[in-house]
């Protein structure tokens, strides 16, 4: 028997048991899931195709530059053309590597360089540890592995951009030079940016070789998402679960997101998980609403979370004055409230002119409003407002050993007002 207050945990889990009705296989809906089709990238499939295809004659294929915004299928794409090319280099006896390296990841030339070789550990008997060796001496034992025999190595550097702006263009300018050093073996690069101004951090000699060829990828309209989606949702829910407007919808609201094709799709998961929570025989247009505000509110934590410290408590200052009910505030108003905050964390303040600039950057990455209103011949001013709720920061800050402190800071406002 029961107590009061206690639960039958069986009856607990059972209720969602036998409700397992919405996913067929939600794996289908993971972003790292390779598709069997690619609907609406025939002609980038082609192009790269066509580049690497020399290979299979024994010639070094040029060197790529893909380049499109985030979530066009530019990951996918080459994932898909280059397992192919495994696979047919296979059946031909022609002996092709490819490496792929996500340089979110990777994102040093050591690193880079330390990958390549022991991508070969078996075959050279030489690992590379994750520090420590000087940097000549992995290149140089690079070139030894990759040379040991004939043949073509492609070498897939993912969100190369990220490469570049942590660490530089070295490590390019180096591999894309390789083959001058090398006897045996070819070495190709697919460089993949979803930067598109990535190009300008480049030296013009690095730049000319890695874009020997270009494959962009454009945005996904509505209706191309549509396809996409279509295709997965299949393998992804029961038959009949989902209502005809949900993928039409996911796609709309993903194509306003610069067509990418990872927010539908995460938009099409979210909903789903959503009405299996709520028990719902249905996936409906409901729960694609409710799925979008909570990817956005999730997107927009991450971004808090990878703030500044300044920015941070900026931020918290625009909270309290939330919270008392003052807000729109001027640049003076927060200025003069995150002073004390920085007081109080015994930290010294940025200037008012810095904290404005600041104020722009969070207005532009949405969490915050400074709209710029003018005030006759008084000039004109910002008016500040907050676009997330105040408990959702402070949800974020009391997991930070720094910030911690300022949730208890209410008071400390509520004091200077009292004062004031
Ligand atoms: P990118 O690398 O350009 O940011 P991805 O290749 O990671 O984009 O694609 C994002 C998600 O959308 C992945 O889950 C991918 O499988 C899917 N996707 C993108 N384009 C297509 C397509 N044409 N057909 C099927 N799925 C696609
Ligand atoms: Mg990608």
């Amino acid at each position: 028997m029961l107590q009061e207050g206690q639960t039958d945990l069986n009856s607990l889990f059972e209720k969602y048991m036998n409700n397992e009705r919405i996913f067929k296989n939600k794996d289908v809906l993971r972003h790292s899931y390779t598709p069997k089709e690619l609907p609406h990238r025939r002609e980038q499939i082609e192009t790269l195709v066509h580049i690497l295809v020399p290979v299979l004659r024994g010639e070094t294929p040029s060197n790529i530059f893909v380049y499109g915004k985030t979530g066009t299928g530019k990951t996918v794409t080459v994932r898909y053309v280059t397992e192919d090319l495994i696979k047919i280099s296979q059946k031909y006896n022609i002996p092709v590597d490819v490496i792929y390296l996500n340089c979110e990841i990777i994102d040093t030339q050591y690193r880079v360089l330390a990958n390549i070789v022991n991508y070969f550990r078996e075959e050279s008997g030489v690992e590379v540890p994750l520090v420590g060796w000087p940097t000549d001496e992995v290149y140089t034992q690079l070139k030894k592995v990759v040379d040991m025999k004939e043949r073509f190595l492609i070498i897939v550097l993912d969100e190369i951009d990220k490469l570049v702006k942590k660490s530089g263009d070295d490590v390019l300018y180096s591999l894309t030079r390789i083959n001058t050093e090398l006897k045996n073996a070819k070495v190709s690069i697919i460089g993949i940016s979803n930067d598109l101004r990535f190009k300008e951090y480049l030296d013009p000699r690095v730049l000319s070789s890695l874009s020997e060829e270009e494959v962009v990828f454009p945005p996904y309209d509505a209706n191309q998402l549509r396809d996409i989606l279509m295709q997965r949702a299949q393998e992804a829910f029961y038959d009949g679960v989902l209502d005809d407007a949900v993928v039409p919808l996911c796609s709309a609201l993903a194509a306003r997101e610069h067509g990418d094709a990872r927010r539908a799709l995460d938009l099409l998961r979210v909903s789903g998980e959503i009405a299996e929570r709520e028990m719902s025989p249905k996936v409906t247009e409901k729960h694609v609403w409710k799925a979008q505000e909570k990817i956005e509110q999730d997107t927009m934590e991450e971004v808090i979370k990878t703030l500044p410290l300044h920015s941070k408590i900026l931020l918290y200052a625009i909270v309290l004055l939330d919270e008392n009910g003052e807000l729109p505030a001027n640049t003076g108003d927060v200025y003069s409230v995150y002073r004390e905050l920085c007081d109080y964390l015994d930290l010294e303040p940025l200037t008012q002119r810095r904290i404005s600039d600041l104020i722009n950057e969070l207005d532009m990455l949405g969490i915050v409003n400074a709209k710029v209103v003018s005030k006759g011949r008084y000039g004109r001013t910002k008016e500040i407002r907050l676009n997330i709720t105040p408990y959702k920061v402070k949800n974020i800050y009391r997991f930070e050993e720094t910030l911690r402190p300022l949730i208890s800071v209410s008071m400390l406002k509520q004091r200077r007002l009292f004062y004031g």
